[in-house]
């Protein structure tokens, strides 16, 4: 049972809605940061609006958690300008700064119960007791862990733990919230849960939040939008759906979902369309740009398809090499003249066994895309 599920249908009392603060708008100008000689974030822009949740995604040391960290002010830009909600804060301390992390780790007092944990803060900023433990259940409600609240951290089961750091950052309404890589100590149907509950409640109480991951899948799923980081710069800035279907470089095509990256040669372009063969096909698609000569594209792996039995005209003749069956798809490599292909069906019971010859063709209608900038 998803217990923060009724956060939509849970009443916030409309005393507190009516004080809420506005959600701000983020943006970075051209921010740069240095340690020493290393570049982590190179000449950086972008802007998160009001209530969006915008996902930082890409691999390890690219730079997405320094730059969460010069949101929170818990890094300063080496060059470059910070805004939230239109105020300068470049300068400012994470401490002048209406803004709230939760961190990986959590980062919980282990000597605190869970209320005193998610009171520490108004009462740090001198609200009284009574006042901040009123805050901290109301936001410990939102939550889902109403009950709980006299427990330690080490008497929570991890995703209960979660929660209570979720609640620690809600608790003083900032203006931008910040999750550091929220899920990776949670297991793998947990993680699924936990992620959808913190979709849930940004959406209901209309949050801006930046949230930093490496796996691509958890970035689709809660995001509004996606900013692709690699190598200190941006790759690629989109919703999901454009990121997988339109992937702006053979680094993002490669990173958003699986993909088969093919050789193809752009014959010819009417409009915004283009002939581009690949093998012995020809397929009309969006161009995006490239021009006539050698081209790249990324070919989803369900955008291919195969029929049992010996090629026709037009199509390509393969053959299976090895199928997985994974109940609710299976998946297949598949040899053909123009590479081995990796090859997903939905739906299917009995997978074709290796050895078959079969035939190739792929959709035109998603999941295949000329990559321009290859
Ligand atoms: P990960 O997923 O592994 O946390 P990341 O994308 O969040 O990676 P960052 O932590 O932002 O990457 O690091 C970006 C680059 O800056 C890396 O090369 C890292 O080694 C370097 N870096 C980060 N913090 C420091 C520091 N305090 N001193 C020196 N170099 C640093």
């Amino acid at each position: 049972m998803n217990q923060m599920s009724h956060v939509s249908s849970l009443s916030v009392p409309g005393a507190t809605r009516a004080t809420r603060k506005e959600a701000a708008s983020v943006e970075f100008r051209n921010v740069t940061k240095r340690y020493g000689k290393v570049t982590a974030v190179d000449s950086v822009s972008f802007s998160i609006a009001p209530g969006e949740l915008v996902t930082l995604l890409g691999p390890s040391g690219c730079g997405k958690t320094t730059t969460l960290r010069m949101i929170a002010g818990l890094e300063m830009a080496s060059e470059g300008q910070i805004l939230i909600g239109n105020r300068d804060v470049t300068n400012l301390s994470a401490a002048d700064r209406d803004v709230s992390m939760v961190f990986q780790s959590y980062a919980l007092f282990p000597h605190m119960s869970v209320l005193e944990n998610v009171a520490y803060g108004p009462s740090v900023q001198g609200v009284p007791k009574k006042d901040a433990q009123a805050m901290a259940m109301e936001k410990l409600g939102l939550v889902g862990l109403t009950g709980l609240e006299k427990r330690a951290p080490s008497e929570l089961s991890g995703g209960q733990q979660q929660r209570v750091a979720v609640a620690r950052a809600l608790v003083l309404e900032p203006q931008v919230l910040l999750f550091d890589e929220p899920l990776s100590n949670l297991d793998a149907k947990l993680r699924r849960r936990v992620r959808e509950d913190i979709r849930e409640l940004q959406q209901s109480l209309n949050l801006t939040v930046a949230y930093v991951t490496h796996d691509q899948e958890e970035a689709l799923a809660v995001s509004d939008r996606i900013i692709v980081m690699s190598n200190a710069r941006i790759a690629q800035t989109g919703a999901p759906r454009e990121l997988y279907e339109e992937p702006a470089d053979l680094f993002v095509a490669d990173f958003i979902g699986d993909a088969n990256i093919l050789d193809g040669t752009l014959l010819d372009r009417e409009g915004t369309e283009a002939r581009v063969r690949i093998g012995g096909m020809v397929l009309t698609l969006p161009h995006r740009g490239a021009n006539p000569g050698p081209v790249k594209l990324a070919v989803r792996p369900d955008a291919v398809l195969l029929e049992e039995g010996p090629a026709g005209d037009g199509v390509l003749a393969g053959t299976v090499r090895k199928a997985s069956y994974l109940g609710t798809q299976v998946e297949y490599d598949v040899e053909s003249p123009i590479g081995t292909l990796f090859v997903v069906q939905y739906g299917r019971k009995e997978p074709i066994a290796p050895g078959t010859p079969v035939s190739v063709t792929l959709t035109r209608q998603r999941g295949v895309a000329l990559i321009p900038n290859a």
